[in-house]
């Protein structure tokens, strides 16, 4: 009910700035104005363009609409009507001829003073009932979507029903900025991209290939206390693989072709890891006694993602997943997925998400979507449901975000800024053990159908390193950080027992820097800092006197003169508590 709230105002707000706007620009065509996800746009077309600067001018005048506090009344007229009413709209105008084509007789229209749209509603009754708004932005984009089309205006905005619901809003969008990945990534030197590699294909440097490295490593310790273990697969596989799969028909434009120089044979990259499994399992005869098998492989996937839709690590073009596979009997799947949801709460904890699981189910629209028998797919979708309920995992419904071949769970986690972020998966997959014709032989010596389950819990260690570095502003807990401890010398009279202090931290394992540059101490405190390192370690002559350390946690939080001995144990437990200063 509250959502519907929120895009009743958003909308509502929608028709006040088309009519701001029409009254500022009175020349100006209307396109369409719906609420969104986080706010409403309308879409113009100018006689001139206009500029981010109209937008304060655009704000005023929806100050003085909303102030007069005018009412939304909702007309039915007959098409003849609606046709006089927008005869200097053709947008409007196009969207009426669509009506009559579905054979309405009637159009709806609504009216706040002089403003009229063509809408069927719902609205507030009163302008006064909008909350507080704000404009965000101006961009381009098409009528209708279509590149055809004419190039309209859209201005963006939010509005929300209290004023710190915006402002809280307005503080997470201009944080999220400060905090955008590619940005820090750079600062941080974790990766790289060339024009000579390709877009969206991120390069790793040694600090970021030592971050992904330390993800996936806590993932494999908790995986072998499960009897999970790692297979390695080919990057590459033949068409005939995808066609039985049915990638080949469903997936086909995301996937990567390649070719051989000796044959004719299509080859394509690996878009996930589920097929070359397959076929792992399937290399044998298995008998009920071997299962589950439990197949994880961290090897890298290829998709070929749309230009214009990359985006630093969140949306690239290879990448690699902590993908699991669990072939199993029908009897094995609730203690099988129960396991992987005790995982999942403890990698969660341990990066410090809040989490819900979507059930992502079919679109009841487009039922040509998807592969296999609808009996299954009933019989699954009302399972994972059970399995959330039991599990006592907060969880909420997706229809039409099921992948081609089954249901999905689908983990969606919270950062600190309250966004959230899809990581991963779990499936319970019948089709694809049908489609390979996977088999065990039962207890009775029959020949059994073999259960598929497909999990992952992190996702992509590639984009939780995004994630995670926009969760903590860059600051990554003393575990992920590539560098643990920094050793500033105050002059270079002290550089020898930096060096000393160097090798003895370094013998224990910490990863730790020296810097001893002719620069000042606050310069390199300073830099220290700006590389978000978790400690930095000053040293005097005080500090040689008494084997100690003078020690700043990242942040400017002074801890002071401590001994290396205790500074040691210190930052060994934040290491194993897999802490965050
Ligand atoms: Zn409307
Ligand atoms: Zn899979």
């Amino acid at each position: 009910m509250k959502n519907q709230n929120l895009e009743i105002i958003r909308h509502s707000c929608s028709h006040v700035m088309a009519a701001a706007v029409l009254k500022l620009f009175p020349k100006v065509k209307l396109g369409i104005g719906p609420a969104i996800k986080d706010g409403f746009y309308y879409d113009f077309e100018f006689p001139k363009p206009i500029t981010e600067d109209d937008l304060e001018k655009i704000t005023n005048q929806m100050i003085q609409v909303i102030e007069a506090d005018l009412s939304f009344e909702k007309k039915e007229v007959s098409v003849a009507e609606a046709k006089k009413i927008f005869k200097n709209q053709p947008y409007k105008l196009e969207l009426i001829e669509d009506l009559v084509k579905e054979d309405h007789k009637k159009v709806s229209i609504y009216k706040t003073g002089e403003f009229i749209d063509l809408c069927v509603g719902p609205h507030v009754k009163k302008t006064s009932e909008i909350g507080p708004f704000k404009l965000l932005s101006l961009a381009g984009a098409y009528w209708r979507g279509s590149e055809k089309n004419k190039m309209l205006t859209r201005i963006y905005g939010t509005c929300f029903p209290t004023e710190k619901e915006l402002e809280k809003y307005l503080w997470q969008i201009e944080e999220a900025k400060k905090r955008d990945h590619r940005k820090i990534g750079k600062e941080l030197g974790l990766w790289t991209f060339s024009e000579y590699v390709g877009a969206g294909l991120p390069l790793f440097t040694q600090k970021g290939a030592l971050v992904r490295r330390l993800i996936n490593e806590f993932v494999e310790e908790l995986q072998s206390k499960q009897g999970i273990t790692q297979v390695w697969t080919p990057q590459i596989a033949k068409a005939e693989l995808f066609k039985i799969s049915g990638h080949y028909d469903k997936y086909r434009e995301n996937m990567f072709h390649v070719k051989s120089n000796y044959s004719d044979e299509e080859f394509f990259l690996k878009p996930m890891n589920c097929p070359q499994h397959i076929q792992i399992y399937a290399s044998e005869p298995r008998s009920y006694k071997d299962l589950p098998i439990r197949l994880a492989d961290f090897a890298m996937l290829y998709r070929d993602e749309k230009p214009g839709e990359l985006s630093g690590l969140t949306r690239a073009r290879s990448f690699s997943q902590d993908d699991c596979h669990i072939f199993c009997r029908e009897d094995q799947v609730d203690e099988e997925v129960d396991k992987a949801l005790e995982m999942t709460k403890e990698i969660m904890k341990v990066f410090g998400f809040k989490y819900r699981y979507r059930l992502s189910t079919r679109d009841p629209k487009h039922p040509e979507k998807y592969i296999g028998d609808p009996k299954t797919w009933d019989k699954v979708e009302k399972w994972t449901e059970k399995i959330m309920i039991r599990n006592k995992i907060d969880h909420f419904d997706g229809p039409g975000e099921a992948t081609f071949y089954a249901p999905k769970m689908d983990l969606i986690a919270q950062d600190s800024l309250g966004r959230e972020w899809q990581l991963s998966t779990l499936q319970i997959d019948f089709l694809m053990p049908e489609r390979f014709n996977l088999t065990y032989t039962d207890n009775k010596g029959q020949s059994a159908r073999t259960v598929m389950l497909h999990r992952a819990i992190l996702g992509s260690p590639e984009r939780l390193m995004a994630i995670l570095i926009e969760h903590h502003a860059g600051a990554l807990p003393v575990w992920l950080s590539p560098v643990q401890a920094i050793v500033i010398p105050i002059t270079e009279k002290q550089n020898a027992y930096g060096e000393k202090l160097l090798e003895k931290l370094q013998l224990q394992n910490i990863r730790v820097k020296l810097d001893n540059r002719g620069e000042t101490t606050s310069a390199k405190i300073r830099d220290a800092e700006l590389q978000k390192i978790p400690y930095i370690l000053v040293v005097g002559d005080k500090e040689i006197q008494e084997k100690a350390v003078n020690v700043r946690v990242r942040g400017e939080k002074v801890l002071g003169l401590m001994a290396t001995d205790k500074f040691l144990a210190l930052v060994k437990e934040d290491i194993d508590k897999k802490r965050q200063v």
